[in-house]
């Protein structure tokens, strides 16, 4: 069981010191830290350099007043973040977040997540991270039009090709995009496509960026199953949330032979024996913005459980794809009562601390969310690939590209998990091997 090696806990305690309340924040750091013990150990460059100390506090923090006018001409006033965490390996890169439940502890955590996973996928990305406490949910078009143009208005003076590249995240799709990049783009007199990721396709995107974290999920569990010598075919999967990347995992579990049985939203969840019905799903939530009940109401035989929890029902792999926190300590028992052997994060530390232990205690095989849906940025960094060479590559090669990056993030951890003695433990590889590149790259360019 992972504790704190003692010679970090004063690294821990002064982060709780300088972030109070800040409790995602904490909790994403400690996760990290619990890793790093064998790390010192073998490396104590680390330690001297206070590096560890460095990589816990941002390079610069941002926040910003948002005010817009609603629809019934009333001033509306949100807050908006950008947390540049870490650009020792490539220019802050990250998503924005619309949710009502952002502040600053969200941001940090996001953005402190994403420095490791950007690191792990090898390519020359920073980590950050922003966003807002808006609520597009029930806003028109218009609205949503409005708080973008506000919200960008601050924000292009921060951002860059060179300095820090934003993209979506939760509440933040195409359309959301579309509107933030026209705003800076307004601004500032420049078509620098490369200051964005998540693009549409006819705007400078690349093919598969909306797919990708889904996709990427499943790619990496089916290396997951491969090195149990098992395979997605049968096995039946929960996952959670209806978002983008639900939707898109959905799809590519079917592909692989796969049977998702359940997924959901913030009201509840479905159940469809059959199969969830991808063009159903889509229709649903991408282009009503309805609720998964609507799913139900229109599949004779799929089941809607208002509220409730989705880990209730039995499976053999469980893909958290929803949002922070979602699976707790009591839900990990009830999966593995039920028999359920894979765990993986397709969104942001969905699981608690306390279900990570349930898990590991069980034996279930579980990947954290810094590698297993690592392939949205990853892909962002093909799209700004392409932007620089102002090229554009296809469907079929793109997708080719973010398996490769996928299989290699798998074998990544795996391998620095055996090299520092904790075979088969994804967690532990995954922040070693994200930690040492960054920390390797800190050292490497002076007291930064
Ligand atoms: N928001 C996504 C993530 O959590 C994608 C970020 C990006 O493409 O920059 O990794």
């Amino acid at each position: 069981m992972p504790t704190l090696d003692t010679r970090l806990v004063s690294v821990f305690d002064e982060v709780v010191g300088r972030n109070p309340g800040e409790k995602e924040f904490h909790q994403a750091v400690r996760e990290v830290l619990e890793s790093l013990g064998p790390v010192i150990t073998k490396h104590p460059e680390y330690a001297d350099s206070e590096v560890i100390r460095r990589l816990c506090e941002p390079e610069r923090q941002i926040i910003f007043r948002v005010p817009w006018v609603d629809d019934a001409g009333r001033t509306q006033l949100n807050r908006g973040f950008r947390v540049e965490f870490n650009s020792a390996l490539g220019p802050f890169k990250g998503g924005l977040r619309f949710h009502p439940t952002v502040y600053l502890g969200i941001v940090k955590f996001l953005g402190f997540e994403q420095i490791f996973k950007n690191a792990l996928t090898a390519m020359p990305i920073g980590g950050g991270k922003g966003g807002s406490d808006f609520d597009p949910k029930g806003r028109s078009d218009a609205e949503v039009m409005r708080f973008c143009q506000s919200f960008m208005t601050e924000l292009y003076r921060h951002i860059g090709e060179y300095t820090d590249v934003p993209a979506g995240d939760i509440g933040v799709g195409g359309r959301e995009i579309g509107y933030l990049f026209g705003q800076y783009k307004r601004i500032t007199n420049r078509y620098e496509s490369g200051v964005f990721t998540g693009k549409g396709i006819t705007w400078g995107g690349s093919q598969v960026r909306t797919e990708a974290t889904g996709y990427g999920t499943v790619f990496f569990v089916d290396e997951m199953l491969r090195s149990q010598s098992q395979s997605f075919d049968g096995k039946r999967v929960l996952i959670s949330g209806s978002g983008n990347v639900a939707i898109y995992a959905v799809e590519k579990v079917h592909q692989l032979g796969g049977r998702v049985i359940a997924c959901s939203d913030s009201s509840g969840y479905v159940v469809d024996e059959d199969g969830i019905d991808l063009e159903l799903l889509k229709q649903v939530k991408s282009v009503e913005r309805g609720r998964i009940s609507e799913y139900a109401d229109r599949r004779p035989r799929a089941t809607f459980v208002a509220g409730g929890s989705i880990w209730d029902v039995p499976c053999d792999i469980a893909l958290p794809c929803a949002t922070q926190n979602e699976l707790d300590e009591a839900a990990a028992g009830v999966l593995v009562r039920n028999g359920c052997r894979i765990v993986a994060e397709g969104a942001n530390m969905p699981c608690t601390p306390g279900a990570t232990r349930v898990f590991a205690e069980a034996g279930v095989l579980f990947a954290p969310g810094k590698a297993v849906n690592a392939g949205g940025v990853a892909t962002s960094a093909l799209e700004m690939q392409q932007n620089a060479s102002r090229d554009s590559w296809s469907f079929d090669y793109t997708e080719e590209r973010l398996g490769e990056i996928m299989r290699s993030i798998h074998d990544r951890c795996l391998d620095t998990a055996e090299e520092y003695g904790t075979p088969g433990n994804y967690v532990a590889g995954a922040n070693i091997a994200g930690f040492t590149r960054v920390a390797d790259a800190m050292l490497a360019l002076g007291v930064i």
